[in-house]
């Protein structure tokens, strides 16, 4: 019942140009793979000529982050208001933000709740470190993430939202989660707890991505995992071969 969605993370990769000439190259095959959603997320500069250039494709587009506020004295921000209309997706809270950047779980409510607001679909992501993981406190540390992100939505505002489950030693290393490794998670630290805040109907509708080094090959294992709906794709989704991971992930 959860249409599977495969997001492409573009992080400080391709200039306007560079980025145009990808998706004009992608989007018409990702636009005939039946079954699935599909998405890049370029750079802020990107995202107009980007948006462009998949119109009239069922490929959406992501900014990669936002500020919360409309307006204002924000020297370097983005806000939902400027994204509204022009794409449909904004990740929020990725690991690189919160690492290095300073994103707390407090802010990154607050950005989901503008986003909501202003008819942007949130991919939240959620994750623990390698030392919270070999500590054996991921299903602890992710919940309470879960929690915190979700604090103050309504049932219809969680039901939008996309949830992204991404182990930082996953991410941009080539050591992935073993699909069981992630569903597990997935199940247990996200699903089973958007059940206790928002009851099993709500819960279900929410798609649940896994994210940390997914790949044309191994995408398909992940699928096969029951609360696993697809995949934020950092590397992988800069290579024309992002068509075929997109294909590989419908079961
Ligand atoms: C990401 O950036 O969210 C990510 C999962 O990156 P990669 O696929 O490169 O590990």
């Amino acid at each position: 019942m959860r249409t599977p969605f495969i997001a492409g993370n573009w992080k400080m990769n391709k200039s306007p140009d560079a980025a145009v000439a990808f998706v004009r190259e992608i989007a018409p095959l990702l636009d005939a793979i039946d079954g699935i959603d599909s998405a890049v997320c370029p750079p802020y500069l990107a995202i107009p000529a980007v948006a462009a250039a998949v119109a009239g494709t069922k490929v959406g587009v992501g900014a990669q982050n936002m500020y919360f506020e409309t307006s204002g004295a924000y020297t370097g921000e983005i806000s939902p208001t400027m994204l509204q209309g022009l794409c449909r997706y904004v990740i929020l809270g990725h690991s690189e933000r919160r690492a290095l950047f300073g994103e707390t779980d407090e802010g990154v409510n607050k950005k989901i709740l503008a986003a909501l607001a202003h008819n942007l679909t949130p991919i939240v992501c959620v994750g623990e470190s390698l030392t919270q993981n070999e500590a054996g406190e991921t299903q602890s540390f992710v919940s309470g993430q879960v929690r915190a992100a979700f604090a103050g939505l309504s049932d219809w505002q969680a039901a939008v939202c996309v949830v992204a489950y991404e182990p930082i030693w996953a991410i941009g290393t080539g050591r992935s989660a073993s699909a069981q490794q992630a569903g597990d998670i997935i199940r247990t630290s996200v699903r089973d707890v958007l059940t206790d805040l928002f009851g099993s109907d709500t819960a279900q509708a929410i798609r649940i991505q896994y994210g940390g080094s997914v790949t044309e090959g191994n995408i398909a294992d992940y699928m096969s995992q029951p609360d696993i709906d697809g995949a934020l794709v950092g590397g992988a989704s800069l290579k024309p071969t992002f068509v075929d991971l997109v294909r590989s992930a419908v079961i």
